[in-house]
């Protein structure tokens, strides 16, 4: 294979590499959503929960109230009995006190029986609400999450094509210049191939020397940046488009009477 060709490959398989990449953290994107959508449903429910354990509490406060309410009305009753067997005034008196007693705790109970009644009334009335707007809430879940698994299943899609082009790319590659693209893509974050534009590094930025960079541009041998250490290339050479150039591709719409084409004379050296 020869320099040009190896470089080639080499430039397509870092970009097969940074679109698996994207499509990776497309993918996490997706769950990251999908786990958002659940738990606006969980909040929901949860609301929902809330109120039902509060109407329970009511339910069994007013279960202890009835009870209550029976208690005073018996002692009501138990009074008013008495006041068949009284004899004396001052036990009449006595009696219509403890009678008097016992009518104002039935009252008593009687108010705290229609205050739960109305808190109860107004518990069920949310728990309709809550329920509605869970329904709701599981609607637009189920089409944000149906969403999702469609986009995911494309993703993965695409993925499993870029995966086999890369493979195809990988095994036309010799295996040294695998290996050094490999070693070089640990060590410096990913990227083992960077772009030379105009004798400068696009990755590092550092400027090389000329001789260097003719001996890149004429595919001497496999160069690598004297700075960052990467595989480099000149874009124009590989008949690719330059990375500075699709960056500046919306300045140069809007600004068309600006050369984007550096050296005409180049066009020519490159082969297909
Ligand atoms: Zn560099």
């Amino acid at each position: 294979m020869s320099i040009k060709d190896g470089l080639a490959v080499l430039v397509n398989v870092q970009a097969r590499e940074l679109e698996l990449k994207f499509i990776d953290s497309e993918i996490a994107d997706v769950e990251q959503e999908r786990a958002v959508a659940r738990s606006e449903i969980e909040a929901a429910e949860g609301e929902l929960d809330a109120i039902r354990v509060a109407l329970e509490d009511v339910r069994s406060v007013a279960k202890r109230l009835d009870i209550d309410l029976k208690s005073a009305e018996e002692k009501v009753t138990k009074f008013n009995d008495q006041m068949l067997t009284v004899r004396t005034n001052q036990e009449l008196w006595a009696i219509q006190e403890e009678i008097g007693h016992a009518e104002r705790a039935v009252s008593v109970v009687e108010t705290k029986i229609l205050e739960q009644l109305e808190h109860e009334d107004s518990l069920k009335v949310s728990i309709g609400q809550k329920s509605n707007e869970l329904a709701h809430v599981r609607e637009s879940v189920d089409v944000a999450i149906a969403k999702a698994n469609n986009r995911e299943a494309e993703l993965i899609s695409v993925k499993a094509k870029v995966d086999d082009a890369l493979s195809n790319l990988q095994e036309r590659i010799p295996e040294d210049l695998m290996k050094k693209y490999g070693d070089i893509k640990m060590v410096r974050g990913g990227l083992g191939v960077a772009e030379i534009l105009d004798e400068i590094c696009l990755v590092c930025n550092f400027k090389m020397r000329p001789q260097l960079y003719a001996d890149t541009f004429n595919f001497t041998d496999i160069m690598q940046c004297e700075n960052c250490g990467r595989i480099v290339y000149v874009a124009e050479r590989l008949g690719i488009v330059s990375a500075a150039d699709s960056a500046q591709d919306d300045i140069a719409a809007s600004n068309s009477d600006q050369p984007v084409d550096s050296e005409p004379a180049a066009a020519g050296d490159i082969t297909s």
